[in-house]
């Protein structure tokens, strides 16, 4: 079944890819989980292959693609087992914002630097006290003359480390409408009052730099206000659907890859004589695990051609993210069951992999909040 119509060029650029992971990235991915972090130049490298903003106007430097390319990167990186280079997130979640809401001034300074992996860039939404309700954000942003200072502090910012820009989402005081008073400002990371805080040793998505942020009297130019003032929360939610959408398509790669890995661990481990993949009872566990990836693939692939189709898919997009994240688990543990003792050794991608999607129903939006978006939107 053949949902999305990936032509020739596509088919070139996954190929050529898979070839830059295996050379650059699998190698090195056992050293960048150990150090939380992942070097600079692996950002430069992606970008000068031309796998990073791949939708980007040629102008700025960009391969002018449409979101099939989005999603072979994400497809690819999540197939090698790898979790840590964040550039879905900064390809389809971050830079968004600036080329959809910025001005020709912010679009000319900053794309082609994010396109090249100079740029390395994280969104800032979330708080200490502020997760999921985003109308809860404490940090605030005061006009004084043509600057806007910023205080406040974030947490769990994935690329923290080592962004040199950051999107932040902060709030007017003097507006009382907490949906009305958010803006988001671009902060570049060398501005006094900003500050990065602890490196977060999380058990999942160990080699993705993951910060707290801190901002004291950060003074930035107005002129790096994105979009409208007061408009943040309106920006936020006409991007999030992307952010989740390209949740469950690494949620769905990742669950196919398991399934890949353990289907051939099974057939080629003998356990009192015979195959693992011979006894009833695991022969089972595995065509269900097989089938849970093809019902996840379908359902995602099917959201991402009505996404390119600019349709309306908020709730099914809700559904997808809790839907396969919880699907990509399901099969995390089955898969650590079949294969035993072994499962619990670092030497193993699947160990890595079976924390990795756990952490992936919490974080873009949680799985109960998706539940509750698409409750709303189903009118229940
Ligand atoms: C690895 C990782 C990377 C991250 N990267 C970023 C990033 O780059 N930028 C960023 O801004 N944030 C980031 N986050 C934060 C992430 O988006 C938040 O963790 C998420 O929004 C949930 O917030 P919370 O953990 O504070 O949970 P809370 O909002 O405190 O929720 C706690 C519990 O209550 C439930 N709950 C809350 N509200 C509701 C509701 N309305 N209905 C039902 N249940 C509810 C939740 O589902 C959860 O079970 C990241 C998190 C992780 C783990």
């Amino acid at each position: 079944m053949q949902i999305l119509n990936y032509t020739p060029e596509h088919e070139a650029f996954r190929k050529r890819l898979r070839a830059f992971i295996a050379r650059e990235v699998t190698p090195n991915v056992a050293q960048w989980e150990k150090d939380g972090i992942e070097p600079r130049d692996i950002w430069q490298k992606m970008g000068r292959g031309g796998f990073l903003c791949t939708d980007l106007d040629p102008a700025y430097g960009g391969l002018g693609g449409d979101f099939l390319y989005s999603i072979i990167v994400t497809e690819e990186l999540s197939y090698s087992f790898h979790t840590g280079l964040a550039a879905g997130l900064h390809s389809d979640v971050v830079v968004p914002y600036i080329s959809a809401f910025g001005n020709d001034a912010q679009r000319k300074k900053y794309l082609p630097g994010c396109i090249s992996g100079d740029i390395i860039t994280a969104i800032a939404m979330t708080e200490p006290g502020a997760g999921s309700d985003l109308a809860g954000m404490s940090t605030t942003a005061q006009q004084e003359g043509d600057e806007v200072v910023i205080n406040g502090s974030k947490t769990f910012i994935s690329n923290g480390i080592n962004a040199d820009l950051v999107i932040v989402a902060a709030k007017d005081t003097a507006v009382e409408n907490p949906y009305q008073a958010l803006s988001l400002y671009i902060v570049e990371t060398g501005t006094p009052g900003f500050e990065r805080g602890r490196h977060l040793d999380k058990m999942g998505w160990r080699s993705q730099d993951t910060a707290e942020l801190f901002f004291s009297r950060c003074r930035i130019p107005i002129a790096n206000r994105l979009g409208e003032k007061g408009q943040g929360f309106l920006m936020l939610m006409q991007k999030l659907q992307q952010e989740r959408l390209v949740c469950a398509v690494g949620a769905v790669t990742a669950a196919e890859r398991i399934v890949e890995w353990v289907i051939d661990y099974c057939k080629n481990t003998t356990v009192c004589g015979r195959p693992l993949s011979k006894p009833q009872a695991n022969q089972f566990a595995l065509v269900e695990m097989a089938t849970d990836v093809k019902l996840g693939r379908a359902f995602m692939e099917k959201l991402v051609a009505d996404h390119m189709e600019g349709h309306e898919i908020i709730i099914e997009t809700s559904m997808a993210k809790y839907w396969t994240t919880e699907m990509a688990r399901r099969v995390a543990d089955r898969a650590m069951d079949l294969v035993g003792n072994e499962a619990t050794l670092e030497k193993y991608p699947i160990t890595r992999a079976w924390r990795d999607v756990r952490v992936m129903s919490i974080f873009a939006g949680t799985n109960e909040v998706m539940k509750g978006i698409a409750a709303k939107f189903m009118g229940l």
